[in-house]
């Protein structure tokens, strides 16, 4: 089967005036559908420029990238930005949710670009069915400014979802929140990767590494080590654990 990202020699190095940061120096990585991908590595590592060239936000300098088969470096901006509106869910630390509008609103935005043609009915719906894949079907109405910060993180799953991509990208999707708030988030993921979805997420903490399938780790630019994760830990279980302490140092009803 051809893999959902195939990335040969890649490269992307940054101009800015004199200096030259080559940021990714030749990263050669697949992914398969159905994977769960952790990227790794210290900050300034590159981990966030191979997201973004995944991601299609950006290009290689060098190397080639396909997506689903399709070398990106072929395309002009207006084609790659269509590939990312019908292939490519983005999550980001920062939420990113605009600040005076509904949660649903919120959600229904990546449907005005990519599906203009669908009628505002079937927009609202397809919103609502992304915000009860995360469990905020009863928060439709809250402004983000309503909401915990995991309930604004799982607003924008459903914002990334809405298009129904086949690929997510979460940058460290989890480094704004509260442990117990970070498995939340590592469970949505886990239920939506094994109702078959491909997901890449970039963490620098092995703590949340360890509820991914695989995991990835890069230095300077190049990746330095590539496994599957062999004692994987289910964030359910993991939350069932955290209540059970919380109760029992009455921190919890
Ligand atoms: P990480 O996400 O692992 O922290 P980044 O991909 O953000 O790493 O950055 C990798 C390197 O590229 C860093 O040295 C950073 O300063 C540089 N860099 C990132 N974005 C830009 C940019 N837009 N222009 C110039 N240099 C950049
Ligand atoms: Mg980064």
């Amino acid at each position: 089967m051809t893999p959902v990202v195939q990335l040969d020699e890649m490269v992307r190095t940054y101009f800015t005036g004199e200096v030259e940061v080559p940021a990714v120096r030749g990263v050669s990585l697949s992914v398969e559908a159905g994977e769960f991908v952790a990227i790794m590595g210290a900050s300034g590592s590159g981990k966030s420029t191979l997201m973004n060239t995944i991601g299609c936000l950006d290009r290689p300098t060098a190397g080639r990238y396909q997506l689903n088969g399709v070398d990106v470096g072929g395309l002009n901006r207006d084609e790659l930005a269509d590939l990312r509106n019908q292939e490519i869910g983005f999550v980001f630390q920062g939420f990113n949710l605009l600040a005076r509008t509904s949660a649903l609103e919120n959600v229904e935005l990546p449907l005005l670009y990519a599906r203009p043609t669908l009628g505002r009915r079937e927009q609202k719906e397809r919103a609502a069915r992304a915000l009860a894949l995360v469990g905020l079907e009863d928060r439709a109405g809250h402004h983000p400014n309503q909401l915990s910060g995991g309930q604004q993180q799982r607003v924008a799953i459903a914002r990334a979802l809405v298009n129904e991509p086949r690929l997510l990208l979460a940058d460290e999707p989890t480094g704004n929140l509260d442990t117990k708030t970070s498995l939340e988030i590592m469970g949505i993921f886990q239920d939506l990767n094994g109702q078959g979805m491909t997901i890449i997420m970039v963490t620098h903490e092995l703590d949340i590494a360890r509820y991914c399938r695989r995991q990835v780790v890069m230095r300077d630019g190049r990746l330095v080590s590539d496994q599957a994760v062999r004692d994987r830990l289910m964030a359910s279980g993991e939350l069932d654990r955290l209540r059970q302490e919380h109760q029992a140092m009455n921190l919890s009803p």
